[in-house]
Order: C-alpha cells, then structure tokens, then sequence
C-alpha cells in the first residue's frame, strides 16, 4: 500500500509527523491532495487543552483547499483533476439531524466535526473527504487557493456567529475575540447591517484588522472591565448583540451584563477548559430578561462554500489580510501550528502553500 506522511497529534501536548495508508475513496468519497493548508486555535485547544479528550496518531488540520485525486464509483459532480474547497465540517446529509437544519450534529452532537476529531485531517498529503457531492465545492477560477482555505472555516464560522445573533440592520453588536474568527464575525455582522461594531481585543494587528472590517470602536480588554468601557461608551446603554469569539468562560458573564432584554449572545468560541458557566442572575433579568445564549458549531457543506464564494469573488469580502504568515511546503505545517498556539503579535493566521 503506498504511504504518506501527515502531522498528527501523537499524544496529550505532542504533535509529530507519521506515516500511513493513502486513504482510499469509498463510493460516494473523494480522495484529495492539499493545495493551501491553514492551522486552527481549535487544533490548539485540542492537543494542548486536551479539551477533546484522547487522540493518538491522529492526522490534525482541517482547513483547506485541494485538488481531487480518487473520486468514488457515484460521485456526480467531481472527477480527478478538479481543484475544490472542502468545508471543515463535513456532515453526512441523510441523518434526521440534518434535515432537521442541524449538519453540524449530524448523527450526534458535533458529528460532522470529522476532520482532526473523528478522522484523519488536511494536515497530510492526502486525504478524504466523506460525501464528496454534499462536503466539496468547486473553487472557481479569480479566487486564490490561499483565500480559499479561509473559506473552510474562519469565514463561515464567524459569520455562523453573525447569523446566530440574528444581526439586524443598525444594531450594536460587541464581539469579544478578534483572532480570525472574532474578525470574520466583525466583517459578518457589518454585511448584515449593523451599525455600530465594537471589538474586543488588545493585539495590534488585529485591532487595525478589526477596523479594516468595520469596527467602529475597539475595547482592549488588558485597560480593565470591559463591561464597564462598553457601558460607558454606550452613555450607560445596553448593546444589541454580542458574539464570543475568544476569552474564556468569564465571557458569557460579560455578555449577558452587556446585552439587552431580548438581546442575544452568540458562542462560536470552543470552550477548551472548564467544567460550568456563570450567568448572572439579576442581569439576566431574575432568568426572565428573554436574553438568549447560544453556541454554535458552523455548519459546513457545499452549499455554504459556493455561497461563500460568490461574496470573494464579487468583492464583498477580502480575507487576503488575514493571512499574516505564509509558507510553502508540507513541512512547515509544524512552525504553523506553533505559531497558531504562542500568537505573536503580528498574526492573525499562518498560511502553507503547497500548490
Ligand atoms: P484566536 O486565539 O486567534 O483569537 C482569539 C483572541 O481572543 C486572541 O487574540 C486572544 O488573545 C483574545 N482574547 C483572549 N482573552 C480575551 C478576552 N478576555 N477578551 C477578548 N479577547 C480575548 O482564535 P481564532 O482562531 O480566532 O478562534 C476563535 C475561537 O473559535 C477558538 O476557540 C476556536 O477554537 C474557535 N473555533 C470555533 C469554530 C466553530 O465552528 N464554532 C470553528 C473554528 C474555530
Ligand atoms: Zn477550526
């Protein structure tokens, strides 16, 4: 059988290359070859929060774009050769959950995180990709296979974040966490009309990024309670709309003390560590203040990715000032990763180019 070789988590706090079987594509599957690769915080929490639980040997990544190498004997619309974008998360679309409008959890909670969780991810030479008809899109020509990845996952879970806190036109809406996510949720909430946008972050390049996207005023949180920077700023009024997207459990805390009767807050943010949640009670108008708090895994698909496409191609969105650190082999997919877990100043997002 011939090998490839992929950068796996070996263990709790260990990540190494190894070798294994080039997967192969059952009927339905497709078999492809990473054409530009990005690591995530969530492959972070995973091997150094152990937030997951146990992986050995597994095959991180799950963020990309690729080429089709193997496709499987009733894969329609796919064939080898063609370059796509694969969703990072890849539901199998027959399960009551999602007809019911929940792929993610598509025959159980979270389900159709595969890739890097239940599966072999994009972080080989090789790899497979289920229900290749529903989980691949074809990535059209205009649109750089860099961009591409970042249709994988940042952009639609930042704006999986925007949609679960049902922006409105004119809203205020605070997003705590401006990395990658916390920006495509900025960029998601303006392009469903909010109208002012406060970001919540203290690094300096994503501030500045955070303003490319639209925020109208930034809160560093390292100046002190930023409950009480927002309040004040808002004239002693609460906010619309407020969208996790980084810090810890303390947010919620946070977000419910900022957000108005009837408000929303919106989780995207993996919650690596921890065991409960606070809400505070009064705030959360004695458990009768109609504030709803949701958390939400982004759905995948292909229908996600050409739609998401259409807004790169049309020039709706540029993601292009995401992507702060670039390489370009295979191998250094591991400087990536690390640099995805200690974020120096100056990133938002590693990029490895291997087209
Ligand atoms: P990131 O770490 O780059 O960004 C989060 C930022 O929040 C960091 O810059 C961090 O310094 C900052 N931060 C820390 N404490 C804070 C605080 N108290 N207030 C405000 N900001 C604070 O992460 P990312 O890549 O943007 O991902 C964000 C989260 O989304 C991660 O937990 C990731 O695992 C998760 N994620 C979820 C999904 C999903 O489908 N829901 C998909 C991808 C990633
Ligand atoms: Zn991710």
């Amino acid at each position: 059988m011939a090998k490839m070789k992929g950068l796996a988590m070996l263990d709790f706090d260990t990540i190494g290359w190894v070798e294994k079987e080039i997967p192969k594509a059952g009927p339905t599957d497709a078999i492809c070859k990473p054409l530009a690769i990005s690591p995530c915080t969530s492959d972070v929490h995973t091997v150094w929060e152990k937030a997951l639980g146990a992986r050995h040997d597994l095959i991180l990544g799950h963020e990309a774009s690729a080429e089709v190498v193997e496709v499987g004997a009733l894969v329609k619309d796919f064939k080898v050769g063609d370059k796509v974008i694969i969703p990072a998360i890849t539901p199998d679309w027959e399960a009551v959950e999602s007809q019911a409008g929940y792929s993610q959890h598509s025959k159980g909670m979270l389900n159709g995180w595969k890739f890097s969780n239940t599966k072999d991810g994009t972080f080989a030479e090789y790899f497979h990709v289920n229900q290749a008809d529903g989980n691949m899109a074809h990535l059209p020509d205009g649109i750089s296979v860099e961009d591409a990845a970042m249709l994988s996952d940042m952009v639609p879970t930042g704006f999986h974040g925007a949609n679960n806190a049902e922006v409105e036109y004119g809203d205020t809406v605070v997003v705590i966490g401006i990395g990658p996510v916390g920006l495509m949720a900025v960029a998601g909430s303006v392009l469903r009309g909010a109208g002012r946008v406060f970001g919540v972050g203290s690094r300096t390049t994503c501030r500045e990024a955070a303003k490319y996207y639209g925020a109208t005023d930034l809160i560093n949180y390292r100046d002190g309670d930023i409950v009480e920077q927002i309040t004040e700023a808002m004239n002693g009024k609460p906010v619309d709309k407020v969208i996790l997207a980084g810090g810890g459990l303390e947010t919620f805390d946070q977000a419910v003390r900022l957000v108005k009767p009837g408000g929303i807050v919106s989780n995207i943010n993996y919650l690596g560590t921890g065991d409960y949640i606070k809400i505070p009670r009064v705030e959360w108008g004695l458990g009768m203040g109609h504030i709803r708090i949701i958390g939400g895994l982004m759905p995948g698909g292909r229908k996600n990715m050409e739609y998401l496409s259409r807004m790169l191609l049309h020039g709706r969105l540029d993601v292009s000032p995401l992507l702060t650190h670039k390489y370009n082999r295979l191998e250094d997919l591991e400087e990536a990763l690390l640099l995805m877990k200690d974020k120096p100043k100056d990133l938002i997002k590693p990029i490895v180019s291997i087209a």
